[in-house]
């Protein structure tokens, strides 16, 4: 199964890849992990795309579709895929597919989390990730306990999780990436889900509608 999973930051998208990935046992690409990745790494594609994250901007598109394609020629996409953050832009979508068509593989869906935006500057106000290990948790929902991860981490919030950088990061899904929704649903690939309830609640949504959609194309 070869899926992208799409929503406005605080959709909880993270969380639901995560459930998804380890379900179906696909390859979990996010552009956003591969970028703090390179940043942290200091390598010269770390260098560029940092400014732009930091004030929530999009990094070009070349230099992420750069990215994917290189991530999606390793061998762990061979029995299926996840992206998660990529496409943003309808560019990018068409780069995804010729770069699909090229490898002789199409996307089955691509899973569309929707929120408000008031659950999402109420949920990322809250969000604390741990720089070790990636685990995400909430200030008020879901506190690390004695503000320490189980790995050991102390979860932070992210430096684009600051109200300003928040802000821009939605006026930039807005004119940007949610262009894709109707994109894709003319392409008879979306799957729509309300990002609302638990995460198992979520998962519970995404899984349902995946598995009709692998019983349409006789999975
Ligand atoms: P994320 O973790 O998906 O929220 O991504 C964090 C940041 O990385 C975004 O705010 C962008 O600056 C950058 N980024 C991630 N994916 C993309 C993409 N597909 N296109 C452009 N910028 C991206």
């Amino acid at each position: 199964m070869d899926l992208v999973i799409m929503g406005p930051p605080g959709a909880g998208k993270g969380t639901a890849a995560t459930r998804i990935k380890e379900a179906y046992g696909l390859a979990h690409i996010s552009t956003g992990d591969l970028l703090r990745a390179a940043v942290k790494a200091g390598t010269q594609l770390g260098l560029e795309a940092q400014g732009y994250m930091n004030s929530g901007k999009l990094v070009p598109d070349e230099v992420v579709i750069g990215l994917v394609k290189t991530r999606l020629g390793e061998p762990d996409t061979a029995a299926g895929f996840m992206l998660d953050g990529f496409p943003r832009t309808i560019p990018q979508a068409e780069a995804l597919e010729s770069m699909l068509e090229g490898i002789g593989r199409k996307l089955d869906a691509v899973v569309s989390i929707e929120v408000e935006d008031e659950v999402i500057i109420r949920r990322i106000a809250g969000r604390l990730i741990c720089p070790s290990c990636g685990a995400i948790y909430n200030a008020e929902m879901n506190p690390p306990k004695d503000g320490t991860c189980e790995c050991g981490g102390i979860p932070a919030r992210r430096k684009d999780d600051e109200p300003e950088a928040v802000k821009t990061r939605l006026v930039a899904y807005k004119a940007q990436t949610e262009p894709l929704v109707a994109w894709y649903r003319g392409k008879g690939l979306l799957l729509p889900v309300i990002g609302e309830g638990s995460p198992a609640d979520v998962f519970g949504k995404i899984a349902h509608a995946l598995e009709s959609r692998m019983r349409e194309r006789g999975c």
